[in-house]
């Protein structure tokens, strides 16, 4: 199992599988993108996959999330769903995605074992897209939405993160669009993991703000906490406008839950993360390719998840910005 100091037990797993994109969300990444992983540093799929696999039969992992970078750029992305659902006891899949590509990779992510898909979508006006992601993608991501849910990879959650005066007027429209659908929509908080270091806690739309902007339009009644569990997302019953649903409001920076925490990271070369914020990662890349057994593998994974912070501190006078961006940490 792995367990930290303070209690918690982690296992649910994210695995991030590249850390290039075909966005360039402002909140993420700068306009010119990053430098990228050399791919020789990249696990291979069969290392991903023996990962996985100590990590379910080894370590008490129950939920594995693909991401990234933009995970559907992963070429054998098909085949490490494939096997890492095969696996036993098999974990639960899930992809976050910005759904460029998805249109065509459902179906057989499906097949493949994938159970359910969150696609990021912070705009439904083309205009504001191409500002906000650099690159004009906007259709290509309501078709894969479209194809996701037509693929059966409910519920879809849609993941949008607010900006001031970029497109905080959005809240409404898109909690609209994803009720009409029966998408289930995310306000995220936006974090200071941007490479740029362009995060301002005085000027972040709160997770208040956003609440505030929904009531204009929707009645909003809190689901128990009981629901919540360790999702970090505070849930509300939606209604408004003949239109009924459910709606999650993640206050990472503002109420963090780091108290009930039960992730624990993967980078794309290998990385363990115990925490997006952690400024520490332990190597198991290096095991892998140095000739380690599984036991050992577990063991210092196991070692990096006992030495996890109580909490990210973002509010802490003494806070810094981890040295790799969300693209590379794996969102
Ligand atoms: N490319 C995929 C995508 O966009 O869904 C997967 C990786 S992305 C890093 C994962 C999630 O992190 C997305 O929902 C994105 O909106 C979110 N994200 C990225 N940077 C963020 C930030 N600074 N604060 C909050 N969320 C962020
Ligand atoms: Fe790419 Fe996702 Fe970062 Fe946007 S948030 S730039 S889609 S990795």
């Amino acid at each position: 199992m792995l367990r930290d100091g303070h209690g918690r037990r982690a296992s649910d797993l994210r695995v991030s599988l590249t850390d290039r994109c075909n966005l360039r969300c402002s909140y993420c990444m700068p306009p010119e993108g990053l430098e990228w992983l050399p791919k020789p540093e990249l696990l291979t799929d069969d290392e991903v996959v023996r990962l996985v696999g100590v990590g379910v039969r080894d370590l008490g992992i129950t939920e594995v999330r693909y991401t990234g970078g933009e995970p559907l750029l992963r070429r054998g992305l098909v085949d490490i769903v494939a096997r890492t659902a095969a696996l036993d006891p098999a974990p639960e899949l899930s992809l976050t995605t910005n759904g460029i590509g998805l249109a065509r990779l459902a179906a057989p992510l499906r097949a493949a074992g994938l159970a359910r898909v969150n696609v990021s979508l912070d705009t439904l006006d083309r205009d504001v897209f191409r500002k906000l992601a650099h690159r004009d993608r906007l259709t290509d991501v309501l078709d894969g939405l479209e194809a996701a849910a037509s693929a059966g990879l409910t519920p879809v959650k849609v993941n949008a993160v607010l900006m001031r005066g970029v497109n905080d007027d959005e809240a409404v429209p898109l909690l609209r669009y994803c009720l009409e659908r029966g998408y289930e929509a995310r306000f995220i908080e936006q974090m200071p993991l941007d490479a740029q270091h362009g995060w301002q806690r005085a000027t972040m739309v709160t997770a208040d703000d956003v609440h505030a902007r929904l009531a204009e339009a929707f009645t909003l009644t809190p689901l128990p906490s009981a629901d919540r569990g360790s999702a970090p997302a505070e849930r509300f019953a939606v209604e408004g406008g003949g239109l009924r649903g459910g709606v999650g409001i993640i206050a990472s920076v503002t109420r963090p839950f780091c108290g009930a925490c039960d992730r624990v990271r993967l980078t794309a070369d290998g990385q363990v993360r115990n925490c997006l914020f952690a400024r520490e990662e332990s190597d198991l890349r290096a095991a892998l390719r140095g000739g380690a057994d599984d036991a050992e593998i577990a063991e210092r994974w196991a070692a990096a998840v006992r030495g996890k912070k109580a909490g990210h501190g973002i509010d802490d006078p003494s806070f810094l910005q981890p040295d790799r961006p969300m693209s590379a940490i794996g969102g």
